[in-house]
């Protein structure tokens, strides 16, 4: 029941400060440690952070800090590769159950199984999958990336594109490049409704509808403007449109309000206008686990060296790649 709101394991009512702010910002200095949060957290987690970004930035962030704490405001694939380039540092998760519906729709023994039907292809995984399936990659890319390293590929080699089925469609159409997909999906981007999409571009006939490359493609056809929550955030502030239907978790508005304050966002809504376009794993995470997560140091990530290594490379690669 991700849903849940379950107390943090070394929660009690008297350890959580009055003042969270400060007592987190006096932490930060005693570890030397750095926050990083992803755009789909809650507003406050996404203020307090150090650093805010998208799946890519914050793995540079994460490449590049000389801190010797990493707070992870994410999930749990966005701490686990900052770990893979960190295995020196503490890496800390504010919740550990704050998993992933796309990594876990690519389990590691079934892909392994998958990839061994294509022996001579070049595997190119999406960041949101697990160790393992980073350590069964050729290279690893993310949604502001993926087109561009597709297309750096040799062209004589066949591509497998995992997990997610719908940025490997999406890819497949930007390059002209047949790929092999493994059926994967995210339960947040796969619930926005088309149909009612569409009833809301009727009410708001100015919006342009902006879209992340994870949903699917009967909402995409419909969408101005295809991207990673960057490059949302970017064109949402440089576009002359003052209203704007947006088809991906709606954590980000936050920032697209702070950036663009004249304008105006729309979430789109879920098929059964239930809160499911929300992720729920990202909420898991709260400031009270944050704040507890570096009083206690932990929940800590924790990854087997060799796996660690194997996910390495392809890591690398993908930040060698991305320019
Ligand atoms: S929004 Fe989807 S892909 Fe992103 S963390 Fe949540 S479940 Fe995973």
């Amino acid at each position: 029941m991700l849903t849940t709101i379950r107390p943090h394991p070394y929660s009690q009512s008297n350890q959580i400060p009055n003042d969270l702010l400060t007592a987190i910002s006096q932490l930060k200095k005693e570890l030397n440690a750095v926050i990083l949060a992803h755009y789909y957290q809650d507003p406050d987690i996404q203020d307090i952070a150090d650093f805010l970004g998208d799946s890519l930035s914050l793995s540079q962030q994460a490449a590049n800090t000389n801190a010797d704490v990493i707070v992870f405001a994410g999930v749990h694939f966005m701490a686990e590769t900052a770990k893979i380039l960190n295995p020196n540092k503490l890496v800390l998760l504010p919740d550990l159950e704050a998993g992933c519906s796309l990594a876990d729709s690519c389990p590691p023994n079934t892909f392994a199984q998958f990839k061994a039907q294509y022996p001579n292809c070049i595997v190119v995984s999406y960041i949101n999958c697990t160790a393992a399936i980073k350590a069964m990659s050729d290279i690893i890319c993310t949604s502001s990336n993926a087109v561009k390293i597709v297309e750096q590929l040799p062209k004589n080699r066949s591509i497998i594109f995992a997990p997610d089925r719908n940025l490997g469609k999406y890819v497949m159409k930007q390059t002209g490049r047949k790929l092999i997909l493994w059926q994967g999906s995210c339960i947040v981007h796969e619930t926005f409704a088309e149909k009612k999409i569409v009833q809301l571009k009727i009410k708001y006939p100015l919006a342009e509808i902006i879209a992340h490359p994870e949903c699917e493609t009967s909402v995409l056809r419909h969408a101005n403007y295809i991207g990673s929550t960057t490059a949302l955030l970017k064109y949402c502030q440089q576009s002359l449109s003052t209203e704007f239907i947006v088809a991906t978790e709606p954590g980000i508005i936050h920032q697209m309000k702070k950036l663009a304050p004249m304008k105006h966002f729309i979430p789109a809504p879920a098929i059964n206008n239930c809160a499911c376009n929300e992720c729920p794993y990202m909420r898991l995470n709260t400031l009270e686990k944050l704040y507890l997560a570096m009083k206690f140091k932990q929940p800590e990530i924790t990854i087997n060296e060799s796996i660690r290594i194997a996910a390495l490379g392809p890591i690398q690669k993908m930040l060698e790649l991305s320019f």
